[in-house]
């Protein structure tokens, strides 16, 4: 370790207590490795702030010397951006600033129907607190007992509620954050009216911690459905599933959820021990959860008889644990078959266009000449495709990646649909950005962290960096 690292570890432990000053390699090695097995990093110290105002100090520590912060909450993200950098070359210390001990939640506004919660509080603990008053989170996501309000709100999570309720940056009324030079931004507000300039929030929402260490969001709460039901349909085509989405709005029920799988990734949740949906297989199985007046399961009854390609289905009353469970165990199932570390592309496309992307997506598999095996699923309702390739030796990795991406270019997509971009992405911006819109956001990073202090190389790589640290 350097002097520079030694000294700036002694400051940070007068800011948080010794205890929370990780350095032992045993410790911190969860800390360096993200979700997916694939990004790895190096760091100096992992350090666990309790407050805003022990943020806001170490922060402050760590500008007067150049170190580098690295932001991690639950650390599920899936494009290695919540851990630091492979190699640290800048001869500048690097620190992990985790946020695992800032987990208070307020109490409810039941009236305002909103909470603040600080932001290492994991979305199921924000979620259990709003049931209390009634209420309900509007996120919602399969990592939901691990992922963290500054994780959900920095990456700008979608999940399986968006299709209803839109994504995490629509759910956030006001934001605490840490600035780079470890001044505290506030715009505490349950407002819902307030045009005062620009939407410094929703400009950290998305940001990935390349902007700000979020410290506590003022979300939005929503009334729950009173009943709801989930059908699981087995139907030959992926035009079937967008069908039947459509005719359940048509009919008035409300669209909660609406999720697409394949066969491949049924049969692999089964041999994990997972309930088949369908008694009868079908080449893709579409999860739709509706809620609204009257007698909701007659309608769906009624919609899947009348739906075409229909192989079976399934109907029960909400929370159908069990049919969410074969879509939910997809990721982590994905993640335990694969005998490299799975290749991850998180894309959106057209509706219209999602029958012939599946269609070509699952051809990138079959015309690789190495072993790259594609399970395709996601949130069909906002043409949401996780492509998931299995057993890619790792230095075909970019290579598939990129067939993927002309897929996607091809049918008018993005190349991330909600979980960011990273370090996973960060070649391939230019496919979604032109040069002036990647030119103005090298400016506001430039704005905001003018030293490149925070989560460097993530979203924009290695050229985001605007000026020298200051010589300490
Ligand atoms: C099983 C599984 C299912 C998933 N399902 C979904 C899904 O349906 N939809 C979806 O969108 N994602 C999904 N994800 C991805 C992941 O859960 C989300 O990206 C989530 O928002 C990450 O939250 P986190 O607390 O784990 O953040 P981390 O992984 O710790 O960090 C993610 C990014 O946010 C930054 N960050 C974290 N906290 C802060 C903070 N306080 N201030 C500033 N920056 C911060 C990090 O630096 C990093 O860039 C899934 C992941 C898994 C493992």
């Amino acid at each position: 370790m350097s002097a520079h690292a030694d000294a700036l570890l002694t400051q940070l432990r007068a800011v948080v207590g010794a205890g929370n000053v990780l350095t032992d390699p045993e410790s911190i090695e969860g800390f360096l490795v993200d979700w997916t097995g694939r990004y790895r990093g190096e760091a100096d110290a992992v350090v666990r702030p309790r407050t805003t105002e022990e943020v806001s100090r170490v922060v402050g520590e760590c500008a007067s010397i150049g170190a580098r912060i690295c932001v991690q909450g639950g650390n599920t993200g899936l494009v290695g951006g919540s851990v630091p950098p492979p190699r640290n070359d800048t001869g500048r210390p690097v620190i992990v600033l985790s946020t695992a001990r800032m987990t208070d939640i307020d109490e409810v506004d039941a009236v305002g129907r909103c909470v603040g919660a600080q932001a290492g509080a994991t979305v199921d603990a924000i979620d259990g607190k709003a049931a209390e008053a009634g209420l309900a989170f509007p996120v919602d996501l399969a990592s939901r007992e691990s992922a963290t309000a500054g994780g959900v709100v920095s990456t700008n999570a979608g999940g399986i509620r968006m299709i209803r309720r839109g994504n995490t940056r629509s759910q956030v009324l006001g934001i605490e954050a840490v600035l780079a030079d470890g001044r505290v931004l506030r715009r505490w507000t349950s407002l819902v009216k307030d045009n005062v300039g620009y939407d410094l929030p929703a400009l950290l929402a998305g940001s990935e911690g390349t902007l700000a260490v979020i410290t506590r969001v003022l979300f939005k709460l929503v009334v729950p459905p009173s009943t709801a039901t989930v059908a699981v349909a087995a139907v030959e085509h992926v035009e079937d599933a967008i069908g039947l989405i459509a005719a359940a709005s048509s009919r008035g029920l409300t669209v909660e959820a609406a999720e697409l799988m394949t066969e491949a990734g049924i049969e692999l949740v089964h041999e994990h021990g997972h309930r088949r949906p369908t008694a009868t297989p079908g080449p893709f199985y579409v999860l739709l959860e509706v809620s609204g007046v009257g007698d909701i399961e007659t309608t769906m009854a009624e919609l899947l008889g009348d739906t075409g390609g229909l192989v079976d289905a399934v109907l029960e009353p909400a929370p159908a644990r069990a049919l969410w469970g074969a879509r939910e165990s997809h990721t982590e199932t994905i993640a335990r078959s694969s005998t490299t570390p799975v290749v991850k592309l998180d894309i959106s496309v057209p509706i219209r266009a999602l029958p012939e992307t599946f269609a070509e997506l699952a051809e990138v598999g079959a015309a690789s000449d190495f072993p790259c095996r594609p399970i395709l699923f996601g949130h069909v309702g906002d043409g949401n495709i996780h492509v998931n390739l299995l057993d890619v030796p790792e230095e075909h990795a970019e290579t598939v990646t990129g067939r993927v991406f002309g897929v996607v270019a091809a049918n008018g997509g993005s190349i991330s649909a909600e979980h960011g971009i990273g370090r996973a992405k960060t070649a391939w911006t230019h496919l979604g950005r032109s040069d002036v819109d990647l030119d103005t956001m090298r400016a506001v990073k430039a704005a905001f962290d003018p030293q490149g202090l925070l989560n460097p190389g993530v979203i924009l790589g290695t050229g985001a960096r605007s000026a020298d640290p200051p010589e300490s």
